[in-house]
């Protein structure tokens, strides 16, 4: 179905914690109860969500984005849609064409061979394992920096249709996932 296609990419908003993180009952209630999460979409092997009636308010869409399609379209063909990914055991890394070399955390160098090193380091995201090739610093996979071009996590709310930097969570939503939802939650966009 040609609905299913994800036409330009997503935003995820990530939760990589190495403690405690809600289960994913959790985070639904939540996030249905803030209105940022309506019913779940039929046919779309059950993660999939339309959006809720404070989803406007929360994610800030910018500049001209002149008519956001929120309800699948009867012809089929992209709409802004909510799947919920995760809870995983260990941080998955998203990323996607649209992925630049991570940065090194102390002096920003680019580590341009990680495409290569990416299978070490998702099996040791925990530890210090990625040396820069600038300064030495050596530093754990989870501490790199991406440029929100993708990012780790173990549990991910994914805002389809959204192009990179289209949409942008507000801080006060950033902040209560924080305070009520285990943990800092980064964002990040990705294409297919
Ligand atoms: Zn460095």
């Amino acid at each position: 179905m040609t609905c299913h296609t994800r036409q330009t990419g997503q935003l995820l908003l990530a939760l990589a914690t190495s403690g405690s993180i809600p289960e994913r009952a959790v985070l639904i209630d939540y996030l249905q109860r803030r209105g940022f999460l309506g019913s779940a979409l039929e046919g779309m092997g059950g993660d999939a969500f339309r959006v809720g009636e404070a989803f406007l308010q929360l994610i800030t869409f910018m500049g001209c984005s002149p008519h956001i399609e929120l309800e699948p379209p009867p012809q089929g063909g992209p709409f802004c849609y909510v799947r919920i990914d995760g809870p995983w055991s260990e941080p998955l890394l998203r990323h996607g064409r649209n992925t630049q070399a991570p940065r090194c955390c102390a002096c920003r160098a680019r580590i341009t061979d990680w495409q290569g090193l990416l299978p070490v380091w998702l099996e040791r995201t925990q530890d210090p394992i990625v040396d820069c090739p600038r300064c030495d610093h050596r530093q754990r996979p989870l501490d790199l920096g991406w440029r929100r071009t993708a990012g780790f996590g173990r549990l991910f709310i994914v805002v389809e249709d959204v192009f990179p930097g289209e949409a942008v969570p507000v801080p006060a939503l950033l902040a209560n996932l924080e305070r009520t939802m285990g943990g800092p939650w980064q964002y990040f966009y990705v294409r297919d």
